[in-house]
């Protein structure tokens, strides 16, 4: 039972929990009724609320990447999640919240059925395919935040056969590993993002006439990984070094989603298409929309396209993004809930200064990122080159309010050099 806080030789305040003196102790905090609490003992029962899981952190770190059937988000839910930062693109929105449902419904089914021979559920990695800004990449980092596991981008053109220059395959892992802050366990429930995988497309139809170290060696050296393997990673990344201590890490359950650009992959499924059309006559020409090739696409396209078939076979999930017309591009700005104009707006208001875009400059920047094709990434080089005076000068100005006009926009964008614009996109 915790004492009255008053020593009982003096009148100076007690902790009433180990009964320490105020001027012994760095601090002491009162509560009602004169008890008190030095740091020592609140620092105490900290330690025992994180020993004993009941710290949000501490649960966290030990708990990371365990959850339950109950915790576990419904695609629908995910989807509405999506929704929230990438504009458009619903065909991808619902293959990707399924494909992460069912990968973590797999993870579970595995947990409970351990031992009896229950039907065992394939891996559901995914591909995106789509142009270059367009949100592949977004997609993916929202994924991982909605579902609070780690993530990481890899760029599969620095990715070359083991012993070649270049970065191992394994070097995936030990990034995976880094943010998952050595958690083995949370990365081996972790995402990854593999980007250009439609540049380690083989070259040519004839197979390895020349080894193709950064072709189709590295797409061999991934089929493992993707799959399922233990892999003994450097955890510092770089290369595999005699003397070094590996971590194992299992990538049974890490979820691999790549990306790719895949110019020119119209082509071949316009052929697909063509090549149908004549041969069983059910696919019309006029039946199929021209326009937009690309939600056609079929995981042959792929193998056309340079992929072998065996991953091809890995990544069963295939999805399409959308060019983004110029609404899309105009509710990029202001929709997502870190929009660009909401982080302007947002720096503004941190300097007390109220700032406004007029709708016709939104109108402008769009217009501009359409015309020098630089799609969604092209939108916030604009939107810096408008602002950066104004983000110079408002702090010290006084200025309570800051208004955007269309004259001011186009003054500021004629004064940038739009060459070295496209150049940074
Ligand atoms: P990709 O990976 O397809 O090349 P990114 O995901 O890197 O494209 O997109 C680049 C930037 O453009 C993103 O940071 C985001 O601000 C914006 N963006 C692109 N597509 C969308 C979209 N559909 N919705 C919202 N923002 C988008």
């Amino acid at each position: 039972m915790a004492q009255k806080g008053k020593g009982s030789h003096s009148n100076e305040d007690c902790c009433s929990f180990c009964g320490a003196k105020r001027s012994d102790v760095a601090l002491m905090f009162q509560g009602m009724g004169g008890v008190n609490i030095c740091n020592n003992c609140v620092e105490r029962g900290y330690q025992m609320l994180v020993e004993s899981e009941m710290v949000d952190g501490a649960r966290k770190k030990k708990g990371a990447g365990k959850f339950t059937m109950e915790e576990l988000m419904k695609p629908a839910q995910i989807k509405a999640v999506l929704d929230q930062y990438v504009i458009g693109q619903d065909d991808a929105k619902r293959y990707m919240s399924v494909a992460v449902y069912n990968h973590y419904k797999r993870i579970l089914s595995r947990q409970k059925h351990q031992a009896d021979d229950a039907v065992e559920i394939d891996k559901s990695n995914i591909v995106l395919v789509g142009a270059t800004g367009t949100g592949k990449t977004l997609m993916a980092r929202t994924i991982a935040r909605v579902l609070n596991v780690p993530f990481t981008i890899v760029d599969a053109t620095v990715l070359t056969e083991a012993g070649y220059v270049g970065e191992d395959v394994e070097s995936i892992l030990s990034r995976l590993l880094q943010v998952a802050d050595y958690n083995v366990e949370a990365a081996e429930r972790g995402i990854v993002f593999i980007d250009e995988i439609d540049k380690i497309a083989r070259k040519g139809d004839n197979p390895s006439i020349t080894r193709d170290v950064s072709g189709e060696g590295v797409q061999q050296a991934l089929l493992k990984i993707l799959e399922g393997t233990t892999v003994n990673v450097p955890p510092q990344g770089g290369r595999k070094h005699p003397d070094q201590k590996f971590i194992q890490v299992n990538t049974k359950d890490i979820l691999f989603i790549c990306g790719g650009a895949f110019d020119g992959i119209e082509k071949k499924i316009a052929q697909r298409l063509n090549t149908r059309a004549i041969g069983y006559g059910q696919q019309s020409g006029s039946q199929v929309d021209r326009q937009n090739l690309m939600k056609y696409i079929m995981p042959q396209d792929l193998k056309s396209f340079g992929l072998i078939p065996e991953l091809v076979g890995r990544l069963p999930v295939l999805t399409y993004m959308q060019p983004l017309s110029r609404e899309a591009l105009r509710s990029i700005l202001t929709e997502p809930k870190n929009a660009i104009v909401k982080q302007y707006e947002q720096l503004f208001a941190m300097d007390d200064v109220a700032l406004r875009f007029e709708d016709e400059v939104l109108d402008y920047v769009v217009e501009k990122a359409d015309e020098y094709k630089l799609g969604a990434r092209g939108l916030r080089s604009i939107c810096e080159a408008i602002m950066i005076d104004a983000m110079y000068d408002i702090p010290t100005s006084g200025d309570k309010e800051f208004v955007v006009t269309l004259d001011y926009a186009k003054k500021k964008i004629e004064g940038a050099n739009f060459f070295e614009l496209k150049q940074v996109s």
